[in-house]
């Protein structure tokens, strides 16, 4: 597998909280040669998705995983259920496909957050569910008077009542931070993501579905009219396959991959739980999941036990160096916006790859000329709902069924490549300069 980053990327984090709270599960590793009906590569929420829907419709079907089921992002992310999944704004998606697939599209992110939701209440996983919809908080004035201008087309987007929290009302709502106001969307819950993933591999397995860990697929090549995948133990020949890899993608598995992917790091630091005369000195009291209004902006929130989980994205090299600078940055922004708890110990830090698509849009499709040969991927750091939804989107409309959702065509349409091939990141140099200048 040739693969852009560092191999420190692709190593498995030493110290995520989700991993002491729900061990993954090690799944056996593929062994001689296998035939199935739709081999999925990767066991994240996309790849168990669509695997839940082909096995609830019969379709036989096989899941692997280089490393693990849920060893990707997956398994590290900041578990904000939420909306989101493209960086493109509403007027430019408007602007791009017109206002019927913009306004599918809205829809689609709505019915995300509700495909989770309805997920974990059928199979009653419990995932450490709290805070009622998400939080943004403003970190300028500028940006609160856009967040205030702003408020009614956020309404007509989702179709609810955003909540305008002004500055001097945020300590009372426990969000006591040097924020400049917020506003508050109904939609979305937070989890963790360990026990969201564990629950859906249970539920999977016992559909019948075959999930195995340590089985990298190494090649996948057409063999008549069936896939043949290869892996280090055995094959297996399959009628379709998926690509579920999305940011732990390869270049060259398969090579139509190539260049039309971008992984960025996102990092992630949990602190000791935060007794409670400590929060109260902080103003922050809240279970509500917020981000900032910065471009490179930080996600956070206090957990059910205390604990406070504060992420933000970054960085573009996984050298030793470059970590260790990612994690000062990390440790000083949470001390500079959480003050009072400047000398809280922080007891896990982790980061992994999310995936960004050139288009900044996902995908969810055909691959092209390929018959049989599918992909869905590039949620641009929200795909804890959108990669759930879209992967079970994406079975069905493999099967020739009618989606049971919104999925707006735009998501099927191929993915062009990013220029500079496996330098691409480099792309992301400059604008994360200029962020990091505008986000002051
Ligand atoms: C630090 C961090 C924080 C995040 N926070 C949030 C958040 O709060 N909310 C949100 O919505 N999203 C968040 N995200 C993004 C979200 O986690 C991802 O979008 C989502 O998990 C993607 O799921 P996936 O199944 O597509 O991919 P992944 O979970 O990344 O799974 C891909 C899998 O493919 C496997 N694989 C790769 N190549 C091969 C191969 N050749 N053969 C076999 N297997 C292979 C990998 O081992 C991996 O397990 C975050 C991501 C990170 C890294």
């Amino acid at each position: 597998m040739r693969r852009i980053y560092e191999d420190a990327a692709y190593r498995t984090p030493q110290s995520c909280w989700w991993r002491d709270t729900a061990p993954p599960e090690d799944q056996p590793q593929l062994e001689d040669d296998h035939r199935t009906e739709v081999a999925i590569i990767g066991g994240g929420f996309t790849g168990l998705n669509a695997a839940l829907v082909l096995a609830k419709a019969g379709v036989e079907t096989t899941v692997i995983d280089a490393e693990q089921p849920g060893w990707g992002a997956s398994g590290r992310n900041g578990g904000f259920c939420c909306l989101g999944g493209s960086k493109l704004g509403s007027r430019l998606l408007a602007q791009r496909f017109g206002n019927d697939q913009r306004n599918a599209w809205h829809r689609a992110e709505r019915a995300a957050v509700d495909h989770v939701d309805a997920l974990l209440a059928e199979h009653q996983i419990d995932v450490d569910r709290h805070s009622d919809g998400e939080t943004l908080l403003a970190h300028t004035p500028g940006a609160m008077r856009d967040i205030e201008n702003g408020a009614d087309q956020t309404a007509a987007t989702y179709g609810v009542t955003p909540e305008i929290i002004p500055k001097e009302h945020l300590r009372q709502r426990g969000l006591g931070g040097a924020f400049h106001g917020g506003v508050t969307l109904p939609i979305g819950f937070a989890l963790n993501p360990a026990r969201y993933h564990a629950g859906l591999a249970r539920v999977v397995r016992s559909k019948g579905v075959r999930l195995y860990g340590q089985t990298p697929a190494q090649a996948i090549t057409r063999s008549g009219a069936s896939w043949r995948i290869t892996t280090p133990g055995g094959t297996i020949s399959a009628d379709k396959v998926i690509l579920a890899t999305n940011g732990y993608s390869a270049e060259d598995v398969p090579d139509w991959l190539r260049a039309r992917y971008l992984p960025v790091q996102s990092s992630i630091i949990v602190t000791r739980p935060i007794t409670r005369s400590e929060q109260v000195r902080q103003g922050w009291t809240s279970l509500q999941m917020c981000y900032d209004s910065r471009i490179l902006l930080h996600y956070f929130r206090l957990m059910p036990d205390g604990r406070f989980l504060f992420g933000m994205r970054g960085g573009l090299r996984a050298t030793p160096r470059a970590e260790a600078a990612l994690s000062r940055k990390i440790r000083a922004d949470f001390r500079t916006l959480f003050p009072e708890w400047r000398d809280v110990e922080i007891t896990h830090e982790w980061s992994g790859l999310v995936c960004l698509m050139r288009s900044l849009t996902p995908f969810a499709g055909p691959v092209p000329d390929e018959p049989g040969l599918y992909a869905a991927m590039g949620y641009h750091g929200n795909g804890v709902a959108m990669g759930s939804y879209l992967g079970a989107r994406l079975a069905e409309t493999m099967m020739g069924h009618t989606p049971t959702g919104p999925f707006p065509a735009f998501l099927s349409k191929p993915p062009a490549r990013f220029p500079l091939g496996s330098l691409r990141r480099l792309i992301l140099a400059p604008a994360y300069a200029a962020a990091t200048l505008f986000d002051r």
